[in-house]
This record gives structure tokens, C-alpha cells and sequence, in this order.
């Protein structure tokens, strides 16, 4: 029989979450062990190296501002860092903490148990291995499940096909190659600049054509760079009091959409165009409240769609028809000017859905197209998809999946009835993907160690949410998401892209300085809401 190692803490990931709760829970004196799928760190950056892949939110802000000397010494290169780089930071944060002691790399966690008479997590990986600890940390991503719908045939195809998330580390030739894209999300729209670029022909299936927003990426300017980093803490502190956790040097406008005139309103437009990125939603302070006023917004990017793009059918198919920022607005690089060239062509697949993969392609309104490369930007099954494939069972053995089943219910984001002593970084109903995902990491991170040691220093063993509080916080997120435009349309913030997924909308949209102060709030009542035992 496999001996069972005995640990304080099994942290499950070792992306951005998982690396900063080691470092944390080290430096409070644990003996923590992080389990890793892949054979590096970077979690999400690790697995999606797809041409064209970087942050949407610019690089000085989406970085750790854990420690003062990390962000000091780490150079940018670019306003929006691109995929590597992104990479090269993880690396550099690994060695700097000397983490990589505690990570076992290439290693699945396959089941979590909580055992009620020793209240410990036993831990079984696909190594055969079983650790048993006394906390368990979820660290296990919100976009790392991939998506790959369930086309028919797709065994038969004599080609080569890939998920933009599990995208071959060694790249991939494309040259000379006629490739065929499935999506149009910021995956697709990332890549597809790229793909026509080294591919001889390009096809884009399109379901739901998408809103995004020009990136403008530049090289940043070392002037620039000096000048954040001389007041770092203070961008730091100001980008935690927004609700996204970053952008406190765009100037969000607080007024309503339905004050300013036609004249002022395309103005403001124009500007937050111009800046790029996602600040365009914050043109106005109301935009995700009514379709009617949200419709400005669509419709001043649908005329810069139509004006960009050549071919007026091509164009009119690009024009998206819901609410903007309904589903995630995204942010590109040279994105609708790439179907004006000749190797590019757009099908439309919402009428005309995509019947089966053959040996040589793939069919759609009776039409096979023939192609050398498939690739499939089809997302993920979010939130909750990473958390579903381990078999996670806490009190009388209840399964995660089981108690979810129609949909997630938990306290915070951060735990769930019947789960004692397992925390969720950046889970469902937490702010997570509405944020700045490095800015949440840290707050729950920061929250969770401090609740350990709470536990420690008052000879505590298990921290658990009460079902009154767990119920009256699912209440809610779902209340306040439905005064939000946001469930108006299928997105993977309500799981809606996944076949049979509930429907819920799993991010709390409250914003991070709320959130925080009521997680702040909760442990200064004592851990109010938890029990703790
Ligand atoms: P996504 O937004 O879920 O897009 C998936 C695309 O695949 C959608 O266009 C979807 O169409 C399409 N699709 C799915 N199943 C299909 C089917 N059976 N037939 C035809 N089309 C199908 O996934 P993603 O692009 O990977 O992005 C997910 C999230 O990851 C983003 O919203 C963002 O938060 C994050 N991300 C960020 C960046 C970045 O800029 N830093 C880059 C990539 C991803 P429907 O819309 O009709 O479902």
C-alpha cells in the first residue's frame, strides 16, 4: 500500500493562484504541497500559447503587487504582454520565491475526500500517490477546462486540429496550409489575425459574431515605466478601490448615457476608442444597466465594424446583435481589418450549424469545406469545469458535482456547506472573471491565509460555511446579476456555452472593493456566516 504523505496544506494548480497561496502559506510556517498538471507554472498561460494569445488588461497592472521589489525589478515590454512574456514572469516568480521545491509538476489530482473523523482532506493523484492535509486549496483556474463540443466525425478527420487552450508547445507550421477556425471569441479573435498571416486560406466559422475593442498595443515607454514604478503602491491602492480592479488611470465617467447628447456621446466614444481596451465600457456609467442605453454603445462599434470592413455581407455578419460586454468584450489586434484579405473568409454558422467533421473537413449548410488544420476556439467550460473533473467529496462523502448540480452554492466564492477547510481561489460567485484575475487572486489568497492562521492561533480545526449564510449569499449574486444586462445573452459566465450546464451566472457582479470589505467584514465578526470548529 502507497504511503500517505501528511501535509498542512495541498494547493491544486500552480497558476497564478496556486503559486502566490504557496508562498503565503509558507511564509505563515505550513507545510504546503501544490499539485500540477502541466510540467511548468502559469496555469492558464502554460496551456494557451495559440499565435496572437496576451492579456487583455495592460501588463503593469496585471502583474503581482505582492511584493514592492518583484514589481520593481520585472521589466514590461508591452502595454498588453504577450502569451511568452506572461510566461517568462510566472518562471521568474517561481525561481525568485524559490517555489518550485514544493510543486509537483505533471501530476493530476484525481479525487479530494474530506474524512470527518480525522477532519483532513485525503488527496489521490494519478501517480498513485495519497497525501492527506489538514486544508485543501483550489486553485484550479477559472478558464482551464477546455470546451470541445461534441462534433460528429471529428475521429475521421485525416487532418491536424487543436484547441487554442491546449496549444502544441513546440508551435505549429501553418505555412501553405488551408485552415479552418471554429469561433469567434477572444481566442479566435486573437488568433485569427495571426493564422491568416501564416496560413495560405483561412475560414472562420462564426455562431455569435462578437464586440471588440482595438488594443492599440504599443512597445511601453521607458519614461512611462518610470513613472508607475515610482509610485507604484499608490496606481496599486487607487486600482483596488475599481470594481474591476484596475484602470484608475482611465477616467471611468460616473454620468448617464441618456444625459449627454448625440454630439457628446460620439465624442466620448470616439475617445475611449482611441484609448482602446476595455475602459470603452466605462465610456458612460450606465451602459450595462438598459438596452437602451446600451445600444449606443453597440451601435457607434457596429458603424466602426462596417467602416473597417470592405465587403459589406462580410461586414454585416461581424455586426453583433446583443447587448456589448454582455458576453466578455474583446480586445484586438488588427482584428475585423483581417477580413479584408483575400485568404480570409467568414461563414456564418448560427442559421446553418455545423453538421459533422468529415476526413477532410467539415460541413455546413450542406457545403464540405476541405481543410489541412481545424482549430477550435471554443472555450471552456468556466469556473466550475476544473473543479467538476476531481472527484471532490466532502461530509457524509456528498460529491461537489452532486451538491452544484444546478449550479454552484457557496459562501464568498471561497467555500461551500459541507466542504470543511476547502477553499476556492477565484471560485464561482467570488468577483474572479469580472477583474482583474492577479488583483482577486491576491484578496482571496491574502483572505485565506489570514483565516488559517486565525484558525492556528485560536486552536481551531475546521472552517465551514453555514448553509444560512451560503444561501443567503447564492441570493445575492443572482440578485444583483439580474439587474445587470448581463444574463440577457449566452455567455460562459452563465455556462450557457456548455451543452446540459445549468444556466446560472457564476461571477458575483458587486465589484472587488465591495467584495473585499464584506470578506473583511466577515472575519473581523469572527468568521461570521462560517462556522468554525
Ligand atoms: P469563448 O468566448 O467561449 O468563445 C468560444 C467560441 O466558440 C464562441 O464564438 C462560440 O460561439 C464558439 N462555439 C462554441 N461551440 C460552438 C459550436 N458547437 N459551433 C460553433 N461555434 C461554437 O471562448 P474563448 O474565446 O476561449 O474565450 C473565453 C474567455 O477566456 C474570454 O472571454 C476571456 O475571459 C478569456 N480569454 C482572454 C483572452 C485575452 O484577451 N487575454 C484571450 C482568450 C481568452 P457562441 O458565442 O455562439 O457560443
Amino acid at each position: 500500500m502507497t504511503a500517505v504523505r501528511e501535509v498542512d496544506a495541498v494547493i491544486v494548480g500552480a497558476g497564478f493562484a496556486g503559486m502566490y497561496m504557496l508562498h503565503r502559506l509558507r511564509g505563515a510556517g505550513l507545510d504546503a504541497q501544490v499539485i500540477e498538471a502541466g510540467d511548468g507554472v502559469g496555469g492558464t498561460w502554460y496551456w494557451n500559447r495559440y499565435p496572437g494569445a496576451r492579456v487583455d488588461i495592460e501588463s503593469l497592472e496585471y502583474s503581482y503587487q505582492f511584493s514592492e521589489e518583484l514589481q520593481q525589478e520585472w521589466e514590461w515590454g508591452e502595454r498588453y504582454a504577450p502569451q511568452p512574456e506572461i510566461l517568462s514572469y510566472a518562471n521568474h516568480v517561481a525561481d525568485r520565491f524559490d517555489l518550485r521545491r514544493d510543486i509537483q509538476f505533471s501530476t493530476r489530482v484525481l479525487s479530494a475526500v474530506f474524512n470527518e473523523t480525522s477532519n483532513r482532506w485525503h488527496v489521490t493523484t494519478d501517480k498513485g500517490e495519497q497525501l492527506s492535509a489538514a486544508f485543501c486549496v483550489m486553485a484550479t483556474g477559472c478558464l482551464s477546462s477546455t470546451n470541445l463540443p461534441k462534433f460528429e466525425g471529428l475521429q475521421n478527420f485525416k487532418g491536424d486540429w487543436y484547441h487554442t487552450g491546449l496549444w502544441p508547445h513546440e508551435g505549429v507550421d501553418l505555412a501553405g496550409k488551408r485552415v479552418g477556425i471554429i469561433g469567434t471569441g477572444s481566442s479566435a479573435i486573437q488568433s485569427i489575425p495571426q493564422l491568416a498571416k501564416q496560413a495560405a486560406q483561412l475560414t472562420v466559422f462564426q455562431r455569435t459574431p462578437n464586440f471588440s475593442i482595438p488594443a492599440h498595443n504599443k512597445d511601453l515607454d521607458p519614461d512611462y515605466v518610470a513613472e508607475v514604478k515610482s509610485r507604484y503602491a499608490e496606481l496599486r491602492a487607487a486600482n483596488n478601490l475599481q470594481p474591476g480592479g484596475f484602470g484608475s488611470r482611465t477616467e471611468a465617467n460616473e454620468a448617464s448615457v441618456f444625459e449627454a447628447t448625440e454630439e457628446e456621446r460620439q465624442l466620448q466614444f470616439e475617445r475611449k476608442w482611441q484609448i482602446g481596451g476595455f475602459g470603452f465600457l466605462a465610456a458612460f456609467g450606465d451602459l450595462l444597466l438598459t438596452k437602451d442605453g446600451n445600444e449606443f454603445a453597440a451601435d457607434f462599434v457596429r458603424a466602426k465594424i462596417r467602416n473597417t470592413v470592405k465587403d459589406p455581407v462580410t461586414a454585416a455578419l461581424l455586426c453583433p446583435k446583443q447587448v456589448i460586454g454582455c458576453k466578455r468584450i474583446c480586445v484586438d489586434i488588427d482584428y475585423f481589418e483581417t477580413y479584408n484579405r483575400d485568404n480570409v473568409t467568414l461563414v456564418d454558422v448560427k442559421e446553418h450549424p455545423i453538421e459533422r467533421i468529415t476526413d477532410k473537413g467539415l460541413v455546413t449548410n450542406g457545403v464540405e469545406y476541405e481543410f489541412d488544420v481545424l482549430v477550435f476556439a471554443t472555450g471552456f467550460d468556466a469556473m466550475t469545469g476544473s473543479l467538476a473533473k476531481i472527484d471532490i467529496r466532502g461530509r457524509n462523502s456528498m460529491p461537489l458535482v452532486e451538491k452544484w448540480a444546478a449550479g454552484p452554492r457557496t459562501y464568498l466564492g471561497l467555500g461551500s456547506a459541507g466542504f470543511p477547510n476547502l477553499f476556492t481561489i477565484s471560485g464561482p460567485q467570488s468577483p474572479s472573471v469580472l477583474t482583474n484575475m492577479i488583483c482577486s487572486i491576491e484578496q482571496h489568497v491574502n483572505w485565506v491565509t489570514a483565516c488559517i492562521l486565525a484558525l492556528r492561533q485560536r486552536g481551531l480545526t475546521t472552517i465551514e460555511a453555514e448553509v444560512a449564510a451560503e444561501d443567503a449569499w447564492v441570493e445575492h449574486v443572482n440578485e444583483i446579476a439580474s439587474m445587470t444586462l448581463y444574463p440577457s445573452c449566452n455567455s460562459w459566465y452563465l455556462g450557457a456555452n456548455v451543452p446540459g450546464k445549468p444556466r446560472v451566472f457564476m461571477p458575483y457582479v458587486g465589484g472587488l472593493p465591495v467584495y473585499a470589505e464584506k470578506c473583511e467584514e466577515v472575519a473581523r465578526n469572527n468568521y461570521e456566516g462560517f462556522v468554525l470548529a
